[in-house]
């Protein structure tokens, strides 16, 4: 199964893509953890998208989409794969569309998790993640960045919701709730059935 999730920065990918990919059994690919990676290793990618991503901008698409690209072309992304992050314009969701056809395959779902602009503004302030046992606030969490992310999302990712809803891919869920509700929400959204709670945790 090939899934997109799709979503503002705060309404929670992240921690879902973890959870949805497990119960797919695909890997879950996040743009945002790679660049991450390659800022922490300092290698020459994440020095070019360091700049960007502390500006609360999108890297640009040529970066974005080679490093996709690669990544997909890995064996385990051959069954499926849940992706975080990607697309985030119009123009990547054109050429992922192209390179899943030249490989002879298509989306199966693309997933959007709906969150007001006032809760992502409260959650994305209020962030921490533990780095060498410390909690700290991503650079790009700072508030004047947060702002920015949420226009850059406005005007160059939310357009995709029209995009994948016309290709009859669309499925939207209310993503204000606890982590388990959200998820079980997802996965009915995908056709996936929720055993959590069950007490069958990954049986099959
Ligand atoms: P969030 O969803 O919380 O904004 P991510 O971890 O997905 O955070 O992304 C962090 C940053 O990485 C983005 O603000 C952007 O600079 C960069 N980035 C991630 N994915 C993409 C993408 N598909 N295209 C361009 N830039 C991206």
């Amino acid at each position: 199964m090939r899934v997109v999730l799709l979503g503002p920065p705060g309404a929670g990918k992240g921690t879902q893509a973890q959870i949805i990919a497990a119960r797919m059994n695909v890997p879950a690919i996040s743009t945002g953890d790679i660049f991450r990676a390659n800022v922490s290793g300092q290698t020459e990618l994440g020095k070019k998208a360091k700049v960007f991503m502390d500006a609360g901008e999108l890297v640009p698409d040529e970066i974005t989409v080679a490093m996709v690209k690669d990544r997909l072309a890995e064996p385990d992304a051959e069954a499926g794969f849940l992706l975080d992050g990607f697309p985030r314009t119009i123009a990547q969701a054109e050429q992922l569309r192209d390179s899943l056809t030249e490989l002879g395959h298509g989306l199966d779902r693309v997933l959007e998790l709906v969150v007001d602009e006032e809760e992502l503004v409260r959650r994305l302030s209020g962030r921490r993640m533990l780095v060498d046992g410390q909690m700290v606030q991503r650079e790009d969490d700072k508030p004047e960045t947060v702002r920015r992310r949420l226009v850059v999302y406005r005007e160059q990712t939310a357009p995709l919701s029209g995009f994948y809803e016309e290709a009859g891919l669309l499925a939207r869920i209310d993503a204000i709730g606890s982590v388990e509700e959200v998820t079980s929400r997802a996965l009915q959204a995908l056709g996936i059935q929720d055993s959590a709670g069950a007490g069958r945790p990954d049986a099959d």
